[in-house]
């Protein structure tokens, strides 16, 4: 395969530029992993499928991936700008739990999710807490050529040492004027940012000893540090959701050119948000989960045939029809699929479309149309079939698994409790219950002593 045809979008340059800066065949790619102090939502779980469906593409174009990828475990604050509680001991009062048992809770809970929506794990993953000496040493050095200043609060980053602070944003120093739209705090200019927290009086669960004092370090200072340790001073690619554009991703790139005179990553790609009746989704806000879909009678993939309908920079806005649209034609498409018999070959036609299409930035669903026209097409049943499962390496999508039908737990309550009514000897109210699981589109068969629920054809 022709490797200098993949092409890939520079949100830091604004244009399409041809991927053959990767060298040797292997992509070491860097994502920014989540912040573990509650449930992940569908939106999160959206950069994540982005960021599998980037390295299936890799991979289908015979690039070997190196993947990392952190935990925030400590130091993610509440404001973007350096104010407010850290997320991790706010959401472990909420919970009544400690910080240290809820960060291994709801990490555990991300990689369920990601396993039933088919995202295959990170080589390395690691936790911000277990690389405080990383953190501390890369401060230093930042602090021994002359980008730091200590407050009270901390250390802080001098945003005003860097001529091009903020290009991949292109953010307006001058235009954020301090108290206006960020706090200025004990900062000597509203885009500088805190490298070390100082615990001061407050009463913290987290908290290590460093030559600044008793504190914990910043959140941008986690991807750095340990993107360094795991892929070097300069790797391909690092991806996060758009909003760490203008502070995550923007101090990164700061303080990582700071600390080695040159870019970190060579290219910068960010998902753009999932967002619900075009209002922004969050863990703390309007928030929504894998598990709520699978209540509702969906499988994650149907989440997952979803996210492909759309481009990785467009926003995609979350209804439960649209999902519904989804499971309907993933169904459709695994039940013709699983109709068409095994042994055929990859149509050659399909397969450069379908490579040119995944290759150009990664239009997903410009490749995810062709499924359909391969399906109308006038290609035997065995080589559509083999055309289709060669796609599915890079959709995720399992198209040859059984198509089980998920129950929602609404409608498992109806016939549970009509079980009971029947076997009450109640038949009149077990009646009613049966026409209203009939106009939810479920049908029950009765066996001796239990059920079966099926969808109504
Ligand atoms: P967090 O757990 O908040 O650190 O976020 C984990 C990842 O999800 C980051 O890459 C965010 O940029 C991304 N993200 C947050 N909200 C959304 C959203 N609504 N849609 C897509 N990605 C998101
Ligand atoms: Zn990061």
């Amino acid at each position: 395969m022709n490797q200098t045809t993949l092409n890939l979008f520079d949100t830091m340059k604004r244009q399409i530029i041809p991927f053959n800066a990767i060298k040797n065949g292997k992509v070491s790619l860097y994502a920014c992993g989540p912040t573990v102090y509650d449930y992940a939502h569908i939106g999160n779980l959206r950069t994540y499928l982005f960021v599998d469906t980037l390295k299936r593409v890799f991979t289908l174009n015979d690039y070997q991936v190196n993947h990392v990828m952190n935990i925030t475990d400590v130091g993610h604050l509440v404001s973007d700008g350096d104010t407010g509680e850290d997320k991790m001991e706010k959401g472990a009062r909420k919970q009544n739990k400690s910080a240290w048992e809820i960060a291994r809770y709801f990490e555990n809970i991300f990689f369920n999710d990601l396993a039933k929506l088919n995202i295959s794990r990170p080589n390395i993953t690691c936790r911000a807490t277990e690389h405080i000496q990383e953190q501390i040493e890369f401060i230093q050095s930042l602090e021994e050529q002359g980008f730091t200043y200590l407050t009270d609060d901390g250390v802080y980053f001098d945003t005003r040492k860097l001529n091009d602070y903020g290009k991949l944003a292109r953010l307006d120093k001058l235009g954020l004027s301090p108290g206006k739209r960020i706090e200025l705090g004990d900062k000597k200019s509203p885009t500088d940012f805190a490298l070390w927290k100082l615990s001061g009086r407050r009463q913290r669960q987290m908290e290590w000893p460093s030559p600044w004092g008793i504190g914990f370090p910043g959140w941008h200072i986690e991807c750095s540090a340990m993107a360094e340790k795991y892929l070097g001073k300069q790797f391909d690619i690092h991806i996060g959701g758009e909003d760490h554009i203008p502070v995550h991703h923007t101090n990164e790139i700061a303080q990582c050119e700071a600390k080695n005179g040159h870019i970190q990553a060579n290219y910068w790609l960010h998902g753009y948000f999932l967002q619900l009746d075009n209002e922004k989704i969050s863990k703390s806000g309007v928030s929504l989960t894998l598990n709520t879909l699978i209540e509702k009678g969906f499988d994650p993939l149907d989440y997952r045939y979803l996210t492909l309908t759309s481009h990785y920079r467009s926003h995609l806005n979350f209804t439960w029809q649209g999902l519904a649209g989804a499971q309907k034609a993933r169904r459709r498409l695994m039940t013709k699929l699983q109709s068409l018999p095994k042994g055929g070959k990859i149509d050659p036609s399909y397969q450069s479309q379908f490579v040119g299409f995944i290759n150009q930035d990664f239009n997903m669903p410009r490749a995810l149309a062709l499924v359909w026209a391969i399906l109308d097409s006038h290609l035997n049943g065995a080589d559509k079939r083999a055309t289709l499962v060669y796609f599915d390496q890079v959709f995720g999508l399992d198209m040859e698994r059984e198509v089980k039908l998920i129950i929602p737990v609404e409608i498992e309550k109806l016939a549970q409790q009509r079980h009971q009514l029947k076997q009450q000897g109640n038949y009149q109210d077990a009646d009613q219950i049966r026409a209203e699981l009939e106009k939810l589109g479920y049908q029950i068969n009765d066996s001796a002593d239990s059920y079966q629920l099926s969808t109504m054809s």
